[in-house]
């Protein structure tokens, strides 16, 4: 390098930052103009309250004022959109890109991480064209880090997807509920998730995988699952001191765990600890239940994907045994409403369809929950759950124009939310 042209370079490159920065608002303003959507209702999530008509103007990747009029200005894009309903993106707090249908079990085995991340980059396109335009994955199962490649890839804008909150592999025991257990030792079937079974151990786990990307850690708290004479024993896999430890590394870190716990002692140990949310949670006990309301600690509790496999299984038997989960299911989350613990929408999603997940709300209505408590429950629950509750899950100024429309009044019939028409997200429209 000719240390004399130096200077010269320098001035260049100081000459073209100006210009670009001078030129950067007209360009900006030239591709993106405001946006002013406009529909027959718009739903203020937080209070249930309709707008109708309702307006919002969108400018860049925000909203700027939702109303049932709002400023139309020079040069705005007007999206008349008929009789439908605006609301917040749909948000999935328990979902996994690396799943697909009929996979569940040998995936790790005959699926490579490469051809897995692929069918993971067309999931998530289906999510978000479904209306869900923020998720959290919970776990890989096998495919390790993988999944901060398709977050980074969307967040950069190279692939359509929903803004992602992700784990990484889950982190289970030795031998326990993701483990490939049974199988020929002499082929070492690897798990699905990774080996912690110590507070020291999950603690070095978790910094590995903060190591690699991971936004959270999902532990796997219970099982292998098995119901005798109707009711279900569900081993639990850590200890309360050892699940604090988790909590304590999590903090330490600017994150936080959420624990896979089916029923008790588990689910109890979790709550205990100060977990995040505690996911599928088919049966809580009273003091679990005191706990979450206590804490604030939501329950996610995946109707969907239950009510899939009653519908899918191979033999009479296996969706026999899946109906009787289902029953148990139900009325254990009849007695988590009444005792007023928090909610969070996921579906867990994978095993069965990507983009078919709006039915979780579906199901939560049917099984006890008002429409509007649904909602609240997937975009302001899920929000604070994602740990983007001053962001998204609100038409709010300020907050990111994320926004899908469905037609009807999702608050007289939530199956509209399976309906999505039009999909908006960080202020540019992927569906109409
Ligand atoms: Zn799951």
């Amino acid at each position: 390098m000719n240390p004399a042209s130096l200077p010269v370079r320098r001035i260049h490159a100081i000459l073209l930052v100006c210009a670009c920065l001078l030129l950067y608002p007209c360009v900006r303003a030239q591709t993106k103009p405001p946006i002013v959507l406009h529909a027959a209702r718009v739903l203020e999530v937080g209070t249930g309250n309709i707008l109708s008509p309702g307006e919002i103007l969108v400018e860049g990747n925000r909203i700027k004022a939702v109303g049932k009029t709002v400023e139309h200005p020079q040069g705005a894009q007007l999206v008349d959109l008929g009789d439908v309903t605006l609301m917040p993106g749909l948000i999935d707090a328990h979902i996994h890109l690396f799943l697909h249908p009929g996979a569940e079990d040998l995936q790790t085995v005959v699926e490579s991480t490469p051809w897995r991340t692929i069918l993971a980059v067309e999931a998530a396109k289906a999510d978000l064209m479904a209306g869900f335009t923020a998720e959290r994955d919970m776990g890989t199962e096998g495919a390790g880090s993988a999944d901060t490649a398709v977050r980074n890839a969307i967040n950069a804008g190279l692939i359509p997807g929903p803004r992602l909150r992700v784990s990484g592999n889950a982190i289970d025991i030795l031998g326990g509920h993701e483990d490939a257990n049974r199988y020929n030792p002499a082929q070492h079937v690897l798990s699905n998730a990774d080996y912690a079974n110590t507070a020291d151990e999950i603690v070095a786990v978790m910094r590995q995988q903060h190591k690699e990307g991971s936004d959270f850690a999902k532990i796997y708290q219970t099982g292998h699952d098995e119901i005798v004479d109707g009711a279900l024993h569900t081993p639990f896999q850590y200890t309360e001191e050892q699940l604090a430890a988790a909590v304590a590394e999590a903090r330490r870190l600017g994150v936080t765990v959420a624990v896979h716990a089916m029923g008790e002692p588990g689910a109890l140990y979790a709550a205990q600890a100060g977990v995040a949310s505690i996911e599928h949670a088919t049966q809580l006990s009273d003091e679990t239940m005191r706990l979450m309301k206590e804490k604030h600690i939501p329950a996610v509790p995946t109707f969907a994907i239950m009510d899939y496999f009653a519908a899918h299984r191979d033999s009479q038997d296996q969706a026999a045994r899946e109906a009787e989960l289902i029953d148990l299911k139900v009325a254990g989350f009849k007695k988590q409403i009444a005792a007023g613990i928090p909610f969070a929408v996921g579906s867990d999603v994978g095993p069965f369809p990507h983009g078919t997940q709006a039915v979780e709300m579906v199901l939560m209505a049917k099984y006890g929950m008002k429409p509007l408590a649904v909602l609240q429950a997937d975009m302001i629950e899920g929000a604070r759950l994602l740990g983007w509750e001053d962001r998204i899950g609100q038409l709010k100024p300020g907050f990111y124009a994320d926004i899908v429309a469905v037609p009807g009044n999702p608050l007289n019939d939530i199956s509209a939310v399976t309906r999505v028409s039009f999909v908006m997200k960080n202020g540019e429209i992927v569906r109409r």
